[in-house]
Parts: structure tokens; sequence; C-alpha cells
């Protein structure tokens, strides 16, 4: 069986790194990888070469099984895939309700990394938590670049400087490494979200938890947050409004699965906060939770830098693509038996991730 990594010219990142590429050819497979793909995050292909045959995009495109990509392949492109292959990547599904049968009807057969169930089983292969915690720490670094001000409280002969306040909203995986990362650099840090069980987590770091009554939680929701009432929401930013005003510095990464990202700090809160003050929107690509934040872009409002971007592990490429190729690795432990795939549809992490899976006899 061939396994195929592509170059990502857009993306930083590589899926499978030199290191990984070792411990996949132990699976007993044959691994390709398209030239040039690590280069971006350093990787060189010679780095490859003992473990990988170096191919171009065509024949990989005609020859592997299971193609493993950041980035899904676009639809232009499945018609060009060797029939029954495989493609393995972050298409997010819950965000496109259509995806699954366009595939399906395009014969590609699709295992998505974000629909792994976020179980402790699972935790090796979690690559949304190995991205996310990337991202809230590049958060931090990003919005401390731009702010004209120092983060840690500074006492020189020249005068004393206060330290930063950091507020975060959102305090998930990426929330948390945010937290720790900007209480590391000496701000001060405040916190907020729906889920109760982020309090405890948000204190441990030495921060302050923002309590808002009456957020809706459901234990059922695989860890994941729940849409909140409106009545709610306007509860919140107005707390929001209260603590924005004396912050330098927000990071929001509030998500609800599948749904579009709640708006927690709309232009009237912008425009009370001080000029030179830094917003960096992590939940940017699905509507942001700032009502000013444009994807991938840095704009200026009133003196107040807005940073919209959610892809920001692909800033440090060399450490995320060791840990999304470790992830990578972990899954294929599980999917490849004896050199071959194996997509046993008994087994609930394979069962997740096969979103184009055909439905059980049975339903
Ligand atoms: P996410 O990226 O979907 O959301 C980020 C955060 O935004 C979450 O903490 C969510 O509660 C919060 N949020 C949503 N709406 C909000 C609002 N209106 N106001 C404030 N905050 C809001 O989530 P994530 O970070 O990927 O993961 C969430 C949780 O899932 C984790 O903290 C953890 O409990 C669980 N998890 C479990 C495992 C595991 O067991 N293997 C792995 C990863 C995560």
């Amino acid at each position: 069986m061939q396994i195929a990594v592509l170059n990502e010219s857009e993306d930083a990142r590589v899926a499978i790194t030199p290191d990984g590429a070792a411990k996949i050819k132990a699976l007993g497979v044959e691994l390709l990888i398209e030239k040039g793909a690590g280069e971006q995050a350093f990787f060189p292909d010679e780095e490859y070469a003992e473990h990988a045959t170096m191919a171009d995009r065509a024949s990989i495109m005609k020859n592997a099984d299971l193609i493993v990509s950041i980035t899904p392949l676009a639809d232009t492109d499945w018609p060009k895939i060797k029939d029954g292959a495989k493609l393995l990547a972050q298409f997010a599904p819950f965000n496109d309700k259509e995806l699954a049968g366009r595939l399906q009807a395009a014969k590609v057969d699709a295992l998505s990394f974000d629909m792994i169930p976020r179980t402790t089983l699972a935790q090796a292969m979690d690559i949304l938590s190995s991205m996310a915690s990337i991202a809230g720490y590049r958060a931090v670094l990003e919005a401390a670049l731009r702010l004209p001000r120092y983060f840690p409280m500074m006492i020189t002969a020249a005068g004393s400087i206060r330290p930063a306040k950091v507020l975060v909203l959102g305090a998930g995986v990426a929330g948390l490494q945010a937290i720790a990362t900007a209480r590391r650099l000496g701000a001060q840090v405040e916190a907020f979200d729906t889920r109760s069980a982020a309090a405890e987590e948000v204190r441990s770091l030495g921060a302050k938890f923002i309590e808002v009554e009456g957020a809706v939680e459901d234990t059922g929701a695989g860890g994941y947050a729940v849409e909140q009432s409106e009545d709610f929401l306007k509860r919140q930013r107005e707390e929001v409004q209260n603590r924005a005003m004396k912050s330098d510095v927000i990071i929001t990464t509030a998500q609800v699965r599948g749904r579009k990202a709640p708006l927690l700090v709309p232009a009237t809160t912008v425009e009370k906060m001080r000029p030179g003050s830094v917003i960096v929107d992590l939940a940017s690509s699905t509507g942001g939770n700032c009502e000013l934040s444009e994807d991938q872009k840095t704009v200026m409002h009133n003196g107040v830098y807005i940073i919209g971007n959610s892809d920001l592990s692909a800033k440090m490429p060399q450490d995320a693509s060791v840990l999304y190729s470790n992830n990578v690795v972990n899954f294929l432990k599980l999917l490849v038996q004896e050199g071959e795939l194996n997509l046993d549809l008994d087994n609930e992490i394979i069962r997740g991730a096969w979103f184009t899976a055909p439905a059980p006899a049975n339903s």
C-alpha cells in the first residue's frame, strides 16, 4: 500500500515529518512524498529520502492509496486521484453540511482528523488540540509584538511600568495556552468561558475567572460548548465591555462547533478600548468573536489593532508539523494492519473520523 504526503505551498506546515516517515515505513507501507513538501517547515527532501520515495504530484494522484494532507484536496482534484483512494485531512464537515454528499457522489472516501472523538483514548491523535495549543501561544506573541507597551511589570530608575492586562475569551485548548503564555510574560490575565469546568483550569494558571450567570451547558456535547441564548450573550457582552475598557489585549477563541462563532466584542466595545490595544481573534474563520475582525487580515479601528487569524499554528511550521505528524502516525497505527488499510467501523475512533463511510446495513 502507498501512503502519500503533498506539498501544500499555501501552508508552511507538512503533514508528515522525516521522523514520522520512518515510523510510517515501519508499518510496512510505502511512503510517497511530493518534492519540496517539508521545505517551508525546514525539513529538506534529503531527510525524507531514506524512508520515502520522492515523487511528483501527478504520480501521487495516480498511485497513492491514501493521501494525507493538512488542508483537504480541492474538489477539482478529486477526479485526478486513483479510484478507491482515501483522503485524510482536516475537512471540518460540521461547517459544510453538503461536503460528505459531494465526496460520496465523486466516489471519494474521506477521513477527517477533526471528527475523531475527543476521548482519552484518542488524545494522541487529537490534531485540533495540537494546533489550538500552538495558536494560543502564538496569539500572545503576536499581541505582544503589536502592543506599544511591556507585558511584565517593570520597576526601573526611570519609573515604574504597570503589567499589561490581558482578557481571554474562551478558555478551551487555545485559550488556556494563551493564558499560560501571557502569565509567563508577566501580564495580569482574566478569562471567561461558558463551560464551568474551565473555571478551575483558568484559576490554576494564575488567572482570574470572570463569572457570568446562566450559561447553558450540555455534558452530552463531547466537551464542546453549546449555543447560548441571546439574553445570556447580551449580558456577557456587557461584562466583556466593562473589562475591555481596562484591557490592553483581548484574545478571543470562543467557538461553537458547527455554528457561527458567538459575537462577544461588538464595534462599540472596540471603540471604548484604549488606542494601542490589540485584539487577536482566533475564531475569525468561523465569523469571528469581534465584530470588526476580518479573517486573515490585521485591521485597525480607532487605534486598536484587530488581528483575525484562525491558522496561527502555520506561523510556527516546524513544531506544528512535528505535532501534526505525531498525531498522523498515531492514527495510522490504528488504520494500518499488516501493511494494509483496515477501516474497522467497529472502532469508534475510525467510525468518527470516516465521515463518508457507508451507512450500516441495518440503519
Ligand atoms: P473550541 O475550539 O470548540 O472552543 C473554544 C472555547 O470557546 C471552548 O472552551 C468553549 O467552551 C468556549 N466558548 C464557546 N462559546 C463561548 C462563549 N459564548 N463565551 C465564552 N466562551 C465560549 O473548543 P476546544 O478548545 O477545542 O475544546 C473544548 C473542550 O473540549 C476542552 O477544553 C476540553 O474540555 C475538551 N477536550 C477534550 C479532549 C479529550 O478529552 N481528548 C481533547 C480536547 C478538548
